[in-house]
């Protein structure tokens, strides 16, 4: 068994580079973004404050949050029976999972779900904590990252691909204030576990990143003589 997390700021190629890895090697994917974006949605919704750690509290027992692979389009996510797998990645919900993220109650909430995940299966598993929190004992740690602005400009193609608007100078300032959030918050801040690989996709590509990372992952089963 081996448990691949994932961890690095937004933008940086994570979920592109982890779905195609768990593709390729057939093992499970866990995008735990996703997750607190669909949290923050919720929120979004209802009209609440998603930095109100009482309000959001309060919403968490009113959630269920279910994934599932569907063969045609991937991994889908599911907000109380709904498929919100689209609806999650706008800029609102960006920062409103940013918000929702700080919030200790919120992660112990996801936290659950996702060391059940975690347990007794490969897998490929991508966020901010998942190498220092969520699977400390992964067999491998990958620490993806990028210059703020080459991955500005990657969230930027993403939306205008999708036909949505957007402003580069404006993703640009997103990037960098949910940098800020997600590294200085108390409640599991974004860090590179001591045992990570860093990987720096600056000037790498998509197909590169794939390749290294896939044989990190052979070379780690090979090492520990155990299959995928
Ligand atoms: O990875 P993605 O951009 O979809 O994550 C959205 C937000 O969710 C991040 O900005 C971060 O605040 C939060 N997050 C987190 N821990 C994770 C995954 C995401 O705090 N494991």
């Amino acid at each position: 068994m081996i448990r691949v997390a994932i961890d690095g700021p937004s933008g940086a190629g994570k979920s592109t580079v982890a779905k195609q890895i768990a593709k390729d090697l057939s093992i499970i994917y866990v995008d735990t973004g996703a997750m607190y974006r669909s949290i923050g949605l919720y929120v979004l919704r209802k009209g609440l404050d998603t930095k109100d750690a009482a309000q959001v509290t309060d919403c968490l027992s009113n959630i269920d949050l279910q994934t599932r692979y569907d063969p045609a389009n991937g991994q889908r996510i599911y907000l109380n029976g709904e498929d919100v797998s689209e609806a999650i990645r706008t800029p609102e919900a960006s920062m409103a999972a940013s918000n929702v993220s700080a919030i200790p109650a919120v992660r112990a909430f996801l936290l659950e779900l996702q060391q059940t995940m975690a347990k007794k299966q490969s897998l490929v598993m991508d966020g901010r904590d998942i190498g220092t929190v969520v699977i400390p004992d992964a067999e491998l740690k990958i620490f993806l990252t990028a210059s703020p602005e080459s991955r500005a400009h990657r969230r930027y193609l993403e939306y205008v691909q999708k036909g949505q608007s957007a402003e580069y100078e404006e993703i640009l300032r997103d990037v960098i204030q949910r940098d800020h959030q997600d590294s200085t918050r108390v409640a599991a801040p974004l860090r590179q576990a001591e045992d990570a690989v860093l990987l720096d996709t600056t000037t790498i590509n998509f197909e590169q990143t794939v390749t290294l990372i896939k044989q990190m992952i052979l070379e780690k089963a090979k090492e520990l003589g155990c299959s995928i």
